[in-house]
């Protein structure tokens, strides 16, 4: 189900020329926590859906072992187009594409925000924090005029890569999910 507004035939910036499909968020649109992931990759921007990759699929059974399945909660994206090679999207294009975020926000009205990865958090704090002192802090955010708790975890592709991130992860996905009082 699409919460939102998204504009599928979106062209407002570089990152649309690339692109097979507009993955909007996924999920229910009455669930108490967003997960915000950074930008769709491969196999996100061929079917859709965002996280349906390895990363993906380790934020699934993450979730599950945090008591929530993911048809419960919603996780979308930053920006909803692939940035090519799989970069980093750009300040431009974020901002290009926030009006869809914000809408799906708005949509939502989550009690918790979690933050995939330093970029998103950084984003959306303004700030060039480094994730060792982001995941330390609980912070409250208004983020498109609705105010939520906001976490910060590590990008599950991240601990694909290094092991050593897993279990923090893990700690800030359940930590999230007890905040937001899902059941
Ligand atoms: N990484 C992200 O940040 N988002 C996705 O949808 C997939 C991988």
């Amino acid at each position: 189900m699409t919460c939102g507004k998204i504009d599928f035939t979106c062209r407002r910036c570089r990152l649309s020329k690339g692109r097979t499909r507009v993955v909007a968020g996924t999920g229910t649109c009455r669930s108490p926590i967003v997960f915000i992931g950074e930008a769709p990759g491969r196999e996100e921007d061929l079917k859709g859906e965002p996280f349906v990759g390895r990363a993906g699929r380790l934020l699934d059974t993450t979730l599950q072992g945090a008591g929530a399945e993911r048809s419960r909660v919603f996780i979308c994206n930053l920006v909803k187009c692939r940035p090519p090679g799989n970069r980093r999207p750009r300040k431009d294009e974020i901002a290009a594409c926030s009006r869809f975020l914000e809408s799906e926000l708005k949509d939502v009205r989550p009690r918790v925000v979690c933050a995939l990865g330093q970029t998103v958090a950084n984003s959306l704090l303004g700030n060039k924090k480094k994730m060792a002192d982001l995941i330390k802090e609980d912070r409250r955010l208004t983020v498109a005029g609705v105010n939520v708790r906001f976490f910060v975890a590590y990008h599950p592709a991240a601990c694909l890569y290094q092991r050593k991130n897993l279990s923090s992860f893990k700690r800030s996905i359940k930590a999230s999910i007890d905040a937001s009082g899902l059941k």
